[in-house]
């Protein structure tokens, strides 16, 4: 009964290790959950605000499948004055979330076994979503010897006659790496000439601790041209449940494209979503997003502290983001039998980085208390202890 295409998706483990803790903690189990990828502060009063004077207005009506004006105004006003791109309206569509953004862009794109190099470890969606749409996933490994970054060299080696797309996620998820200006332009480089367009998922760019956070898209003339810039509000101002994302993009037809497609799916995002979002992209919310960050760089320093002093553990301070990618290669080198067994005896849920495309790792979010997380990491030393001396 079920397609092909179908049956080759997988369901994001992301979610279903979230779900599964959930689950458990409903039923009384006493469970720690690292794995949710969303901020455990509230969506800023201002927002709120702005959806309710939105419901009030009567602004609960079907809108411009792209989105209406002040919203499209609003981020090309932030793309411009944050990343110093320029987009015209007709240049940005807004979505149901990033993710959407994602299915829109791949679903325009890609097919015919088109290959689409992802740098491992990946977000886990986009694996998914290449293979849904009919393309090829050929990825690059990477791993904390090079700080989890592609260099050159192994794109140039990536790249086929059948290279359509590289993805590419900065901060990353689920590692934290950052691209600072002139790695994006050595990669940049490699494209030139080519066809090839660039995904740039920015998604975590307001979570950038260290260095300057550069777009993709603003290397370069030629950058600017091949890539499609995505991003949304779920982390940066705590909006997952909302459903907002936005991809921008030089090629006016690509996204007259998206929205063809968006007309025939979804339609408009949420009318009151539109409206709320608009004082998460103009700097309203600006002091929220200063105090969210600051507290994710408090626990960022004490969990990566915390974990380099478990014996068999090791972990990179990550740039930005809010995850952390352990190392557990001294334990184990099966990480779904690793994260299985923690959440089983220990009732602490993680990811298991064979997720993400790298074996030997998990993904640990400190997107929640510190006291938590203290907890947490105590837990897991104590299960890591017991491991090496069975
Ligand atoms: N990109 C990355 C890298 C992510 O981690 C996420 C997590 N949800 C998304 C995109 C999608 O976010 P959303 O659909 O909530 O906008
Ligand atoms: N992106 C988040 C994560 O990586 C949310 C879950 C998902 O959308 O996959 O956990």
């Amino acid at each position: 009964m079920l397609t092909n295409r179908i049956n080759i998706l997988s369901e994001s483990i992301t979610i279903a290790v979230s779900n599964l803790a959930q689950e458990l903690k409903d039923q009384g189990k006493d469970i720690l959950s690292f794995s949710a990828g969303e901020p455990d502060f509230d969506t800023p009063r201002v927002i709120k605000d702005a959806a309710i004077s939105a419901i009030n207005s009567g602004f609960t009506k079907y809108t411009a499948v792209d989105g209406i004006p002040a919203l499209k105004e609003a981020i090309a006003n932030k793309l411009l004055r944050d990343n110093g791109l320029k987009y015209a309206p007709n240049q940005i569509i807004a979505n149901n979330g990033a993710k959407h953004s994602l299915f829109n862009l791949f679903s325009a794109t890609i097919e015919d076994a088109d290959e689409v190099i992802i740098p491992a470890p990946y977000w886990v969606t986009y694996p998914e979503l290449v293979k849904y749409c009919g393309g090829k996933v050929v990825e690059i490994q990477t791993d904390d010897t090079t700080g989890f970054k592609i260099t050159p060299e192994q794109l140039q080696n990536a790249i086929t006659s059948k290279t359509k797309m590289l993805v590419l996620t900065t901060p990353s998820n689920p590692t934290g790496a950052v691209y600072s200006k002139e790695e994006l332009t050595a990669l940049g480089k490699v494209l030139e000439g080519t066809e090839i367009l660039v995904a740039s998922d920015e998604m975590y760019e307001k979570l950038t601790y260290e260095g300057e956070f550069t777009s993709a898209a603003a290397v370069s003339e030629d950058m600017f041209k091949r890539t499609i810039t995505i991003n949304g509000l779920s982390k940066s101002v705590a909006m997952t449940g909302w459903r907002f994302g936005y991809m921008a993009a030089y090629d006016t037809e690509l996204i007259k494209a998206t929205k063809k497609l968006q007309s025939q799916s979804t339609s408009n995002i949420n009318s009151i979503t539109q409206y709320a979002a608009i004082p998460g992209l103009d700097g309203s919310a600006d002091a929220d997003i200063a105090m969210m960050k600051k507290e994710f760089i408090k626990r960022r320093d004490e969990a990566v502290e915390l974990f380099n002093a478990v014996d068999g553990l090791s972990v990179l301070k990550p740039d930005g983001a809010f995850y952390l990618f352990v190392n557990i290669k001294e334990v184990s080198n099966d990480s779904l039998t690793f994260a299985k067994e923690l959440l089983e005896t220990k009732g602490v849920a993680v990811v298991p980085g064979v997720g993400f495309g790298s074996e030997g790792y998990f993904r640990f979010s400190f997107a929640t208390g510190i006291t938590t997380i203290r907890e947490g990491i105590k837990r897991i030393d104590t299960f890591v202890q017991e491991l090496q001396v069975k």
